[in-house]
This record gives C-alpha cells, sequence and structure tokens, in this order.
C-alpha cells in the first residue's frame, strides 16, 4: 500500500538543500520551486556571473546562504532564520575516485558533518517545537563489493572506499536520530546520471569524448574499469524519489535505482553507437592509473520496497539515458 502523500499536492513550504548547485540539488531546486516552495541551499561562496563551472548550477530563485559542511555549528543560526520544514543533505565530496585522493575530508565532509547536521536540527526542533523533515543522499557504496545482487535495504553494510565509509556513518546517524524521534530518512542512491553530471564521473567523460571524437575533436578516450558493472539511473527521477520519501508518512531508508544494470564497456558501446561509430576499440584506451584500489564488481538495487510504500518507479531507460547525454553533448560542441 502507498503511503505517501503526492508530492505535487503538499502546499509550498521552506527546504533548505546542501549541495544545492550539484546535479541533484539544482534539479530539486527547480522542481520544488515550479511547486511555490521558498528554497534555501547552501554554498561554499556566493555565485559568481559568468560561465557555468562543470559541476556548478546556479538556479534564478534560489536564496543562497553562504556556510562550509565541514563547520555544521555554521549551521544553526541559519536553520534558526530559514525555519525549513524540510532539509535534503545532499552536498559533500560525491566521487568514489576523490575520496581515496582525500580520505580524510571524506570522511569530514560526507560522513563526520551529518552527525553534526542532525543533532543542530535536532537541537532547533527542540527549541522551536517544529519539526523538521530530514532527507540524507545515502549510497549504494554502503553496500561495497556486495555478495548478492540485486541489494536491498536489508544488505549488509560493508563498504569498501573511504566515501563508503563515510556516507556509512552518515547513514547509521540518521537511523540514530530517527530512533530519538526525528523524522530522518535516507534514499539508498545507486549511479544517477545527466546531462549536468560532472565530467568526472565516467557516463559524461564517455559521452563527452564520444560526441568530441566523432566530430573530430578528440583521438582517444582513456578509461579505468570497464568491467565494472552499475545500476544507472535518471536523476530527475531520482530526485523525484528523494522528493517523495521526504513527503512519506513515516521516515525509513529505501533504497533508489532502475533494478537494471550494465558494464562500463556497454555504457562505451551505446554512446559510441548514438554518434554513429560501432568500431569504438579503435579509440578506447585502459589506462590502469584510472582504475580503484578496490571497486565493487556489480551494483544493482532492488526497488520493492520504494515502489510499494512510495509509489516510485524509473521513467528513463538506459538506452534513453545514454542517447539523451550524448545529444546534449553534440549540442554543446555545435554551439
Ligand atoms: P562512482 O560509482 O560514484 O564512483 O561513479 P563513477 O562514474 O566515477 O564510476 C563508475 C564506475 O566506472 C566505477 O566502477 C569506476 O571504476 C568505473 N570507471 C572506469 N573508468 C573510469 C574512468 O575513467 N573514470 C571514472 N570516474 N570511472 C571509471
Amino acid at each position: 500500500m502507498s503511503d505517501f502523500r503526492d508530492v505535487r499536492a503538499v502546499a509550498g513550504g521552506t527546504a533548505f538543500l546542501t549541495g544545492v548547485t550539484g546535479q541533484d540539488g539544482s534539479y530539486l531546486a527547480e522542481s520544488l520551486l515550479s511547486r511555490g516552495w521558498e528554497v534555501h541551499g547552501l554554498v561554499r561562496q556566493r555565485p559568481q556571473a559568468g560561465p557555468t563551472v562543470d559541476g556548478e548550477m546556479f538556479i534564478d530563485g534560489v536564496h543562497y546562504h553562504v556556510g562550509d559542511l565541514a563547520k555544521p555549528s555554521g549551521l544553526e543560526a541559519i536553520l534558526r532564520s530559514v525555519a525549513p520544514e524540510l532539509v535534503f543533505n545532499l552536498g559533500g565530496i560525491s566521487s568514489v575516485y576523490q575520496s581515496w585522493q582525500e580520505p580524510y575530508d571524506t570522511a569530514l565532509i560526507s560522513g563526520a558533518s551529518v552527525v553534526g547536521m542532525l543533532e543542530t536540527m535536532w537541537q532547533v526542533q527542540q527549541a522551536t517545537g517544529k519539526q523538521i523533515r530530514f532527507l540524507q543522499a545515502s549510497s549504494a557504496e554502503l553496500f561495497g563489493d556486495a555478495e548478492f545482487s540485486p541489494q536491498s535495504e536489508e544488505t549488509p553494510i560493508r563498504p569498501v572506499s573511504p566515501y563508503g565509509a563515510a556516507k556509512a556513518l552518515a547513514h547509521h546517524a540518521v537511523g540514530v536520530y530517527r530512533g530519538r524521534g526525528m523524522f530522518a530518512s535516507t534514499a539508498i542512491l545507486y549511479n544517477h546520471e545527466s546531462v549536468r553530471r560532472p565530467s568526472k564521473f565516467v557516463t559524461r567523460k564517455i559521452t563527452s569524448a564520444a560526441a568530441a571524437i566523432a566530430a573530430g575533436k578528440q583521438d582517444k578516450l582513456s578509461l579505468g574499469n570497464l568491467a565494472a558493472v552499475r545500476d544507472w539511473g535518471w536523476a530527475p527521477d531520482y530526485v523525484d524519489a528523494m522528493d517523495r520519501i521526504a513527503h512519506a508518512s513515516e521516515p525509513d531508508d529505501f533504497v533508489v535505482a532502475t533494478g537494471i544494470s550494465h558494464s562500463v564497456q556497454d555504457f562505451v558501446v551505446a554512446a559510441f553507437k548514438a554518434v554513429g561509430i560501432e568500431d569504438w576499440q579503435r579509440y578506447v584506451d585502459v589506462d590502469e592509473s584510472l582504475s580503484r584500489p578496490t571497486d565493487a564488481s556489480e551494483m544493482r538495487g532492488d526497488i520493492s520496497k520504494i515502489s510499494s510504500r512510495v509509489g516510485w518507479k524509473p521513467t528513463v531507460d538506459f538506452d534513453e539515458l545514454v542517447a539523451a547525454m550524448v545529444r546534449h553533448d553534440q549540442a554543446l560542441l555545435a554551439e
């Protein structure tokens, strides 16, 4: 039985987002604004006029607040003045690769800071008497190199990367504060992509290279582990899932995925095909330095719980996702 309030039917209130300039944060801000919500977001520095930096989107209508996720104590004044009904924590170090370069910062920004945020929200809620609903963007990296696929909310949490370990701390802390009485939920997000995906992620690296190679503007694409199998979904669908989870009648943990997985090589084949290149092997090198110390062989999510409890399912399949990203990168080259 579905137990969510239809997100489109909930009258606009006030939402506060971390990670508001990222892929998910920018889509969520646009969606909330279009439904009459007042949207506040945490940024490291005020938006600058000028061209958009890869992975940084500034949305008209968002109230930006300068702050630092690594110092959650500064959040208290912001949360008291904004007085949000909803807080979405989408910020932090979002790349597994980067977490191997900066493991301590990852633990601090994507892990310990969430403990600080939860405590701050708890204190604000106690002082004002107004409920705050909290949604943490958890990650499939919690499950590490899971023994079985698909993974569900019951799969043991055994991360194999500094990113996964940091996200596991945050995930457990949400459970602790939920036990204390907070409306705190998690979305255990599998890889989700879009035309706003920064090029440090493999999908965008592949689609932008395929477009550039087809246009004669790039010769080669160097990749790491082509055999990794991932469950890739469409980011706006995953933002809709997080919105629905935040509006559910009870707080809980939900896997957000498509239930279908493909290898990195499948992604390469599909992207090159979309630009009219069948002999992709001519253009792709394997560079071992791009492989990670440990990398899960397959990640695939079981979406039974979110489908039945929150009424969510993905709307964009793998081929549509690849085609949309490639079309966008071709259009950028034509500008
Ligand atoms: P992640 O799952 O959040 O780390 O997302 P990524 O898009 O960075 O990586 C997805 C998968 O692609 C991982 O298994 C990577 O090891 C694999 N992969 C293979 N080659 C590359 C590459 O050149 N860059 C990145 N980022 N990932 C790669």
